[in-house]
């Protein structure tokens, strides 16, 4: 599933391919990731149109337009873009095309349709109506910031930092990658954390992040290449902690598996 890092690289593929370019056709291949927005309305709005810049908010990806305001992209579980030259490229579950006059072609593909793409007047307007915490990669949230949102939370750690409203971008598998990290288990109440507990866990948060961005997040061979402490890969039912090598265990909340080391990741007093 898209989490943070797998957007920000979309937002790089996206800036490298689709930037500056009139399109010259739209089509909607399944009008229901739209949701309520009339489809004739969306390609009226991109169609002769460009994408000026882009950005990321968590796990949505925002793209300015030359006029008329912002694309929206949101990936659900199983979305991606991919981009093509030749229309005998186009992939399967197609939702979203956007023809260039150049020639190119870029798809937001999605299997399942939970994904969601959209048009907003204003940016920091979509956010907020999104309800949306800050980004987890923007500069301005530091460790007291992260502090500030965990602050109260009678909830544990590991549905805090997947809550979109209290910080953006974290989904159910860096959740545990941040949470090894910092050894903490998932279950600790999320405002039970010493000071240095807190200072850990924000650092092991960036790192996460950053790496995965850095490593290649999204692709396929991410996990041969993210460094040999990570638990991601062995994130599967017979793995094993890639620190001591005691078999992983899981735990469900919500209806999302939790992959932690019951030895490194000690339960909560
Ligand atoms: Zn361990």
């Amino acid at each position: 599933m898209p989490e943070l890092p797998d957007v920000e690289l979309f937002k790089r593929y996206l800036d490298a391919h689709a930037l500056h370019k009139t399109i010259r056709a739209v089509q909607v291949g399944d009008a229901r990731i739209l949701g309520e927005l009339p489809a004739r309305r969306f390609t009226g709005t991109l169609e002769r149109n460009r994408l000026e810049s882009s950005r990321r908010h968590g796990k949505h990806l925002l793209v300015r337009l030359a006029r008329d305001g912002w694309l929206t992209l949101h990936f659900g579980m199983t979305g991606g873009l991919a981009w093509f030259e030749d229309l005998a490229d186009d992939p399967p579950y197609d939702r979203v095309r956007l023809d260039f006059e150049d020639g190119g072609h870029l798809a937001y593909v999605n299997r399942r349709m939970l994904g969601r793409v959209g048009l907003a007047a204003d940016a920091e307007a979509f956010i907020r109506a999104e309800e949306l915490g800050p980004d987890a990669l923007d500069p301005g949230f530091d460790a007291a910031a992260l502090t500030a949102a965990l602050a109260g939370r009678k909830r544990d750690l590991k549905s805090a930092l997947m809550d979109q409203a209290l910080l953006a971008g974290i989904g159910n598998i860096y959740a545990d990658e941040i949470l090894f990290q910092a050894r903490l288990h998932p279950k600790t109440p999320a405002a039970s954390l010493s000071e240095g507990q807190q200072r850990e866990l924000f650092r092991h948060l960036k790192r996460v992040l950053e790496t995965a961005i850095e490593r290649g997040a999204g692709a396929e061979q991410l996990l041969e290449r993210l460094p040999g402490d990570f638990l991601l890969p062995q994130r599967r039912p017979d793995g094993r902690c890639p620190r001591c090598g005691q078999a992983l265990a899981t735990l469900k909340s919500a209806g999302r598996t939790s992959y932690y080391c019951p030895r490194c990741q000690s339960e909560p007093r």
